[in-house]
């Protein structure tokens, strides 16, 4: 179970998270993209945080839609229509809910990676944030199905994401800016499978930090 006060704290922690590793991130684009990708996560997510305040007293459905409305206004670049379309699908998926089963957990992971692939039409293996998100949302389903607690099955999500995101490395870009470097992509992490994999570790913490 996740309440919509863990959603609204993992929030608002992703926001202190995305302003810590801003240079990190850009350093991470700087490489096969234009050095954009910490400004923009971190802009978009201070604007967030300052809007949920405004939000806290409506359910999560609410909560993602207004988050979801503020990256896509506030973030320049692929990112912010992408992550924007991943929390429309998460917030139309959990409308009217102010506590998530781990069922209705599984439902959310399967709406971030649907509104990925709905805006961005990446496969598995394209260098993208689809593969620290994908392997991250078929681990916590299984974890879910096998019988782990929400915690755990965090925690494992986070650890698959965190595979998927360093398995990056080896890849040709094929979406967004990297893949018009085609070979020369090869050997770089990339910025927005790691952007990903912070937001789930943050929620992995923030759920594990109240328990
Ligand atoms: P831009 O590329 O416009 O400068 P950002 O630097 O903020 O935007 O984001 C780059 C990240 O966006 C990439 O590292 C990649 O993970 C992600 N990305 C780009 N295009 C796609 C896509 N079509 N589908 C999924 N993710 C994508
Ligand atoms: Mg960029």
């Amino acid at each position: 179970m996740v309440s919509k006060e863990q959603i609204l704290q993992w929030l608002q922690a992703v926001a202190v998270v995305l302003e810590q590793n801003k240079d990190y991130l850009t350093e991470l684009d700087a490489a096969i993209g234009d050095a954009d990708h910490g400004i923009n996560m971190n802009r978009g997510f201070q604007k967030v945080a300052t809007q949920l305040p405004s939000v806290a007293d409506k359910d999560i459905g609410n909560i993602l839609k207004t988050v979801s409305m503020t990256l896509i206004s506030s973030v320049g670049g692929a990112s912010g229509p992408l992550y924007g379309t991943m929390f429309l699908r998460a917030s139309t998926a959990v409308a009217g809910k102010s506590e998530l089963t781990d069922e209705e957990m599984v439902t959310l992971f399967q709406a971030f990676v649907e509104g990925i692939v709905q805006r961005g039409k990446a496969n598995l293996g394209d260098k993208t944030m689809l593969d620290s998100l994908s392997p991250a949302a078929d681990t916590f389903e299984q974890a879910v199905v096998a019988g782990a607690s929400t915690l755990e099955a965090l925690q494992q999500a986070v650890a698959a994401a965190e595979e998927g995101m360093k398995q990056t490395i080896p890849l040709v870009a094929k979406k967004g800016r990297a893949s018009y470097l085609g070979d020369r992509s090869v050997g770089h992490q990339d910025p927005g499978a790691t952007s990903t994999y912070l937001i789930l570790k943050t929620l992995w913490e923030t759920v594990n930090s109240q328990s």
